[in-house]
């Protein structure tokens, strides 16, 4: 049979109780006309070989957590992943004896970090998202988590790729070479200069349909962790505590983490929050892993004997007092309890408040470590002086720090906005960027021109042009089509 409509095929669904839970996500709303669950891939790709000879717009769909629009159709056929999601295989290559994962794009990655677990291995990439987001997904936004600062993006695990074209036909894409090193936060537009493979990992959905892929893992040799959470008498001090800890080559924490102004205060009142944290409301989060007890004792004589020298050097060494360790499980996941009550309560509180025009202002923008003092500083004191509360914490070990604004109306939605427009101004200028996480979706699209000058964004847009000639795919997601 040839299909003259989309509804020709019986996988594709139009119905609008099949399309309802495709509409949007939690910050775009979209226009979806029909909907197919992928299930055989001879199949998915007979209907993208139809969309492109129709010109019928495709957007792919994992958890949409993203939170940017880009999984969510302004018009055309969503393909959604959910029930791609078989583990294929755990093994180690047979010349390199790296141990890999293959697998299907819809499983969950907490599910897949969990299962090569139980095979002695981990998969590092750690968005706070990974209970919900599917690996596919966290493959085409290039995630990063708060232990990317030890183990870098994403696109570093990534060792091959089956895809499908937008015109349907099969494609495996292996890595060559090493994967780029820099930059490690980067999620604003398509990566350039790098393999094919590096084209598709961060693409939004816009270049192929990730159909199956091949992971690195590493051994898990070091399962003990504990956290350090250590009080600041000051921004700045605390911002010196990063630039130490970093430049002290014995230490190498899984995460280094900002628990900055204002959100302290959320940090403290969480019920789970221990007495001992409750005398200030700055702090840098560490996490770190051992191997067994000797190691664990020689690692924390390391980190108090560094600790005792930085709040030396900025005469804060009653600090060393109140610094706490969390090493039983009840310990870290307290700490973890308060850490996640932060975004939380400021989504619960500020959330009513978009409804009458305001509502939370968030920024994503990284900055080299080296300008990471100064552009924080520089914020701080804006931020301070706009009268609005506001609150900064996350990944400050990658100078990929997260500010919320928090407004209740449209005039303080205004003011925010203008204070955030200008700091992605200023990353860039710093030498950094403008979208560190989540993507660029629909509704950062004003951003990329922020960061990159139009010779960039015409490479981009050839990039686009070479992989999806009709541009059917992911349409409005990161450049306009
Ligand atoms: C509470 C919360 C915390 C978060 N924390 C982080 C964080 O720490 N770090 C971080 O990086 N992100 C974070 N995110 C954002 C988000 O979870 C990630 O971007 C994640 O990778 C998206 O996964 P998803 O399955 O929800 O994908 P979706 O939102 O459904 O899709 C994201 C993009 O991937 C494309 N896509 C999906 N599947 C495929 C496929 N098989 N082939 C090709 N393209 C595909 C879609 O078209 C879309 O462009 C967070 C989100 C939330 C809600």
């Amino acid at each position: 049979m040839s299909a003259k409509s989309l509804k020709d095929f019986p996988s594709i669904k139009t119905d609008s109780e099949s399309l309802e839970d495709y509409k949007h996500d939690m910050v775009y709303e979209g226009a979806p006309e029909a909907i197919h669950m992928a299930r055989d891939w001879q199949d998915t790709s007979e209907i993208l070989e139809f969309c492109d000879s129709h010109q019928t717009p495709v957007t792919f769909c994992g958890s949409q957590t993203a939170m940017t629009g880009s999984s969510v159709a302004d018009s055309g056929l969503v393909v959604a992943l959910a029930n791609k999601n078989k583990i294929l295989d755990i093994g180690k290559d047979s010349q390199t004896s790296e141990p890999f994962v293959i697998t299907e794009p819809g499983v969950i990655l907490g599910d897949l970090k969990r299962k090569v677990l139980e095979e002695g291995y981990q998969y590092p990439p750690d968005p706070t998202s990974y209970n919900e987001a599917q690996v596919g997904a966290t493959v085409a936004t290039n995630a990063t988590g708060e232990e990317t600062f030890r183990f870098g993006p994403t696109r570093w695990y990534v060792k091959e790729l089956e895809i499908l074209r937008a015109n349907g036909k099969a494609e495996t894409i292996t890595r060559k070479g090493p994967p780029p090193s820099e930059p490690v936060k980067n999620s604003a537009g398509y990566f350039l200069g790098g393999e094919p493979i590096d084209d598709i990992i961060g693409s939004e959905g816009t270049l192929a349909l990730i159909t199956k892929l091949k992971l690195k893992l590493l051994p898990d040799d070091s399962p003990g962790r504990f956290l350090l959470i250590l009080p600041f008498d000051d921004f700045a001090s605390c911002l010196d505590g990063v630039l130490f800890i970093t430049s002290q080559n014995e230490l190498n924490p899984r995460a280094l983490e900002l628990i900055g102004p204002g959100a302290g205060e959320y940090f403290r009142e969480c019920e789970s929050c221990p007495g001992a944290l409750k005398k200030s409301s700055l702090f840098l989060y560490i996490r770190d892993d051992y191997k067994d007890d000797v190691d664990k004792m020689n690692k924390l004589e390391t980190w108090f004997q560094n600790l005792e020298r930085l709040y030396q050097s900025l005469g804060q060494t009653h600090q060393m007092n109140d610094l706490f360790l969390a090493e039983t499980p009840q310990q870290l996941s307290d700490i973890r309890e308060c850490r996640h009550h932060i975004p939380l309560r400021v989504n619960e509180t500020y959330f009513p408040y978009t409804k009458l025009g305001g509502g939370k202002v968030g920024t994503d923008w990284w900055v080299p470590l080296n300008h990471m003092k100064s552009m924080m500083l520089e914020t701080y004191e804006e931020a301070s002086r706009s009268g609005l509360p506001f609150l900064t914490f996350a990944h400050i070990g990658n100078g990929h720090p997260h500010w919320n604004f928090l407004t209740k109306t449209p005039e303080e939605k205004k003011i925010a906005q203008a204070l955030v427009e200008k700091q992605y101004h200023k990353a860039v200028k710093h030498g950094g960027g403008v979208a560190g996480e989540h993507g660029i979706g629909k509704i950062k699209r004003h951003l990329i021109g922020i960061q990159h000058n139009q010779e960039t964004i015409d490479q981009m847009k050839a990039l686009k042009n070479k992989w999806d000639p009709h541009h059917i795919l992911g349409q409005g997601n990161i450049l306009k089509s």
